[in-house]
């Protein structure tokens, strides 16, 4: 078998751009889909997926690590999102073909199922403590067990006790509301420098947050490890990490303890299920990072299935996204906060190119609304800019 075609597919997936991948292959039929969507650079990774389809062309598809490591090697420079999420996004489709021709799940070829079903969460919100309550109790009323939120404003390098009380505040409210049966996670979106990270830190910890994710940006491992050490409540961190290599310093200073590794960026499913295993060493967890499509959610759940030290999956609520729902056709469902292995053989997911072409991006500046014109930042009381 050899690999005729490499193609991206971009779609308006409503709450973002998403890059679909398309391998194509001389068996009738057989082909395969990947992700690779990026917020604000989808056609960079368009870009980047069609430079990359003639260093595989030709290539038996099936020899997925042989496929990974010429994308990796060649060209002399090493990547960072625009390129490890192209060699994700094939990754992805490399195994679901590899799945289809074998007529088996993709976890099957991966070692088996380490467990029966993948627990899930989703995200809430709010702009005031009710409000938030409300919102988190609306996604446990629906059956999810786990629901995420950012619980802090954009916060400047030192700041005062009015933003800690108020985030105090809103998360006592949401405990409140949802009781200890159901956990709450929170976000930190790498706003915070670490001393005042380990300020909300303190005062979220009489709650009981599942764990705190990046709690201050990650490119600083050495930087994140004393949040951890002052805190209980557990670190997560990976979303913005790529490769085995980009979680090495993490888990060596022990920066965090839950290790968020994501399957649109971190190298596909061959590189998070190693990351997981590296991450095993060190009696760290995972739980990938998923904010992106449905086919993204399948390459995930293939992984979650597998990896032993798998704690909890992201994904979008299905019901708040209809629109990259109707992208695929056959999306995996969600049945009381959990995503039952899926049986059909690959990836277990379909997009449909009819919707996908129905959906293309508006890429056009100088018009409310464009997707072009999103993902802007966030600046500070004084007009400087913040991480967002
Ligand atoms: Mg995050």
């Amino acid at each position: 078998m050899k690999i005729t075609a490499i193609k991206p597919i971009l779609a308006d997936g409503g709450h973002r751009i998403f890059v679909f991948v398309k391998v194509e292959t001389d068996q009738p039929g057989l082909y395969g889909w990947g992700e690779a969507s990026v917020e604000g650079k989808p056609r960079a990774v368009a870009g980047c997926i069609q430079d990359m389809e003639p260093m595989i062309l030709g290539e038996d598809p099936t020899r997925v690590e042989y496929c990974w490591q010429i994308l990796y090697r060649s060209g002399f420079w090493r990547m960072g999102v625009i390129g490890l999420s192209a060699i994700s996004g094939i990754d992805q489709a490399l195994w679901d073909i590899k799945g289809k021709e074998a007529g088996k799940p993709i976890y099957e070829l991966l070692g088996g199922r380490a467990r029966d079903k993948v627990r899930v969460y989703t995200h809430f919100g709010g702009s005031s403590p009710d409000a938030m309550a409300r919102d988190a109790m609306s996604k446990v009323e629906k059956g999810w067990t786990a629901v995420k939120t950012v619980p802090v404003p954009i916060t400047r390098y030192l700041d005062g006790p009015k933003v800690l009380k108020q985030a105090e505040t809103n998360l006592r409210a949401v405990r409140e509301a949802v009781g200890d049966d159901i956990d709450i996670l929170l976000d930190l979106h790498g706003r915070l420098t670490p001393q005042m990270a380990i300020q909300y830190g303190k005062r979220f910890e009489p709650y009981q947050p599942l764990f705190l994710e990046e709690p201050c940006q990650a490119e600083n491992p050495s930087a994140m490890a004393p949040i951890a050490r002052a805190l209980t409540t557990p670190i997560a961190t990976g979303e913005r990490l790529f490769t085995r290599w980009g979680f090495r310093e993490v888990l060596e200073t022990k920066a965090a303890s839950l290790l968020q590794p994501d399957c649109c960026h971190a190298g596909g499913i061959s590189e998070v299920r190693k990351i997981a295993t590296m991450a095993e060493v060190y009696y760290a967890g995972v739980a990938p990072h998923n904010p992106y499509g449905p086919v993204s959610t399948a390459a995930c759940v293939q992984v979650d299935l597998v990896c032993p030290n798998f704690v909890i999956q992201e994904m979008i609520d299905p019901d708040s996204a209809p629109e990259a729902q109707s992208l695929v056709k056959d999306p995996l469902p969600v049945v009381n906060g959990h995503i039952l292995p899926p049986s059909k053989p690959g990836l277990g997911i379909e997009v449909d190119e009819a919707a996908c072409a129905r959906r293309a991006p508006d890429f056009s500046i100088n018009r409310a609304g464009s997707l072009a014109r999103r993902n802007y930042g966030a600046t500070f009381e004084d007009g400087g800019i913040a991480d967002s």
